[in-house]
């Protein structure tokens, strides 16, 4: 049950954890707090939350740091809070392993949705790994993808995607020959509450090109439609 969710805040500005610790309450979530990335270490550790709000930048350990730290042992759900959109793309493309993504200033309501989200997701992404429903491997232009062992080959040899890479990749390869909409791939990735910039996508296509491209600025596998999105090509 989501109303009974152990959500660890990973703040250091008290106005901000004033208004977390009272919103999420409200919304029914256990709520404990660490306000440096050390404390966030350890009240991991110690109290084994469901769910990790943590903001990037924190005294002692960075938010990024904490993040990959637990992603060593743990696919807890993490949502990483920024300070400035700008800083989500570097974010982003450090890889760290956060399911999502918010920028302050956001709404109380808009968290919380993104929460659920993440959580949905995470819930539907149980199911459909269930080994009564393998997932077949997709093989397209060269590229194979496997849902199951989350693994890319790229003409046998394995390629390195990360989460959102890779989730990407997936809902491409399985409309190959189809356009997507920008809003529908930003809808099916990150959920229908994503606010942040929609530059996020272009940002994950291009590393998606860099890596599987044999020119990324004259892409032959991730073509974009103008105007409309982006289409795998199906050339079998
Ligand atoms: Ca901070």
């Amino acid at each position: 049950m989501a109303e009974s969710l152990k959500i660890l805040i990973a703040e250091d500005e008290e106005s901000f954890i004033d208004a977390l610790q009272l919103g999420l309450s409200r919304e029914g979530f256990s709520v404990e707090i660490a306000r440096d990335g050390q404390e966030a270490i350890d009240k991991f550790t110690s109290s084994g939350p469901d769910f990790i709000l943590l903001d990037v930048m924190l005294p002692k350990k960075s938010g990024i740091d904490v993040c990959r730290e637990i992603r060593q042992h743990s696919q807890v759900p993490i949502i990483m809070v920024t300070a400035k959109s700008t800083e989500i793309d570097t974010v982003v493309g450090l890889e760290v392993g956060a399911d999502d993504y918010v920028t302050k200033p956001y709404s109380m309501r808009e968290l919380v949705a993104r929460i659920r989200a993440v959580m949905r997701r995470r819930q539907s992404d149980d199911e459909s790994h269930m080994p009564s429903d393998k997932a077949k491997i997709i093989e397209r232009s060269g590229v194979s993808l496997d849902p199951d062992r989350h693994e890319v080959h790229l003409k046998g040899q394995l390629v390195k995607l990360a989460l959102k890479e890779f989730e990407l990749l997936e809902l491409l390869m399985i409309n190959a020959g189809k356009v997507l909409t920008r809003d529908m791939i930003i809808d099916r990735i990150w959920g229908a509450y994503y606010s942040g910039d929609t530059k996020t996508l272009d940002v994950h296509v291009k590393r998606l090109r860099t890596k599987l491209e044999a020119d990324p600025s004259d892409p032959k596998l991730i073509t974009t439609i103008r105007g409309l999105g982006y289409r795998f090509e199906d050339k079998r």
